[in-house]
């Protein structure tokens, strides 16, 4: 199969003839129909993940076709149409059995632990797991756009923050996640401000639901303006970036019982910031971190899908072949694009 590889990391991708992968006996293998490019892409290949082994195929954000399956797999036959979480359960641990497959204690993660979607085919184990059924109407590249980013912001709104209608909700960094983020809430019905740095980013914002803006690049002091604007801070804050500024910025610009959501990931430098913990036990903040969406949890996101009520494809950037992603991941910490990118062609 064709595959974009990396040998070492921080060095150019190449499109590689490797192995078809074999499926475990509880995995299959998918033919991938697409697949996102994600920034946590980006810091595997910079060498920031300590589970990858080289030489390395990076994509964790997949949606295909079964093309093999194992012995022991029974839900599933070749030919279905499929999605998955990033974060794949064993299914049999602590974690699994209590329904938290997204922190199994085994877990894989494509294109991490093993290699990823940048190629044809992936092998994906405990396909009965952790496999998504793909309904009709949802086609590859979107579904692709569902994979990690979107499924984390929507367990992070939904599951993690609760939030309701006519809340305030505050998004910053306004990415792949941020934008997912603010589309989950609004469509929730939440009063959202969207913060960034660049003009595009935040009209894009505005465009999938914020209805505030604010240019971090051109206010002094980010979350005293949020709370100026929502008269006492917002009920839930997303770090959607992961940086110790952003991080520090969501906390500050929580109201009184508010709560924390961190779904950009904290890596490098960012592991261990500094946050406002006099505000945290003064003001009751509650923190919380949001790793993925179980499979058994893709049901109501994708009905809210089906029924128009989020438009992930929305969220698209653009969409292009595996030189071109080669090509582009070494550059995606520029966060030059507006919108998500996927690989469609193989
Ligand atoms: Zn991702
Ligand atoms: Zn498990």
């Amino acid at each position: 199969m064709r595959a974009a590889v990396y040998e070492k990391f921080a060095q150019p991708l190449t499109i590689q003839d490797v192995p078809d992968p074999v499926p475990e006996k509880n995995g299959v293998v998918i033919r991938v129909g697409a697949t996102g490019m994600c920034r946590s892409d980006w810091h595997g290949w910079m060498g920031h993940d300590p589970c990858i082994r080289l030489p390395h195929v990076p994509g964790h954000e997949i949606a295909g076709v079964v093309e093999e399956t194992g012995r022991e797999v029974s839900r599933w036959k070749k030919g279905d149409r499929v999605t998955l979480p990033f974060v794949c359960g064993c299914g049999a641990c602590p974690q699994c059995a209590s329904g938290n497959h997204q922190v199994c204690d085994r877990q894989s993660q494509p294109g991490f632990t093993h290699w990823g979607s940048f190629a044809q085919y992936v092998a994906i184990d405990y396909a009965d797991v952790n496999l998504v059924q793909l309904p009709e109407d949802i086609d590859f590249v979107t579904a692709a756009s569902l994979g990690c980013r979107f499924s984390t912001s929507f367990r992070a709104i939904v599951a993690q923050g609760k939030v309701s209608a006519g809340q305030w909700v505050a998004v910053h960094g306004c990415g792949g996640v941020g934008l997912s983020a603010i589309m989950i809430a609004s469509a929730l019905r939440a009063n959202v401000v969207a913060i960034d740095i660049q003009r595009e980013k935040l009209d894009f914002a505005g465009s999938v639901g914020a209805s505030v803006l604010v240019n971090a690049g051109e206010v002094e002091d980010v979350a005293g303006a949020i709370l100026d604007i929502t008269k006492g801070g917002v009920h839930v804050s997303v770090d959607a970036l992961g940086s110790s500024n952003t991080c520090f910025n969501s906390i500050a610009t929580l109201r009184k019982r508010g709560k924390h959501l961190q779904v950009g990931l904290m890596l490098a430098e960012h592991r261990h910031p500094p946050i406002p913990m006099d505000k945290v036990i003064a003001n009751e903040l509650e923190i919380l971190g949001c790793h993925g969406m179980q499979a058994h949890e893709y049901g109501a996101m994708l009905d809210m899908v089906c029924e128009g009520k989020l438009r992930p494809e929305k969220l698209i950037g653009k969409t292009i072949g595996l030189e071109e992603a080669a090509r582009e991941l070494p550059d995606m910490n520029r966060f030059g694009s507006v919108g998500v990118i996927v690989i469609n062609e193989f």
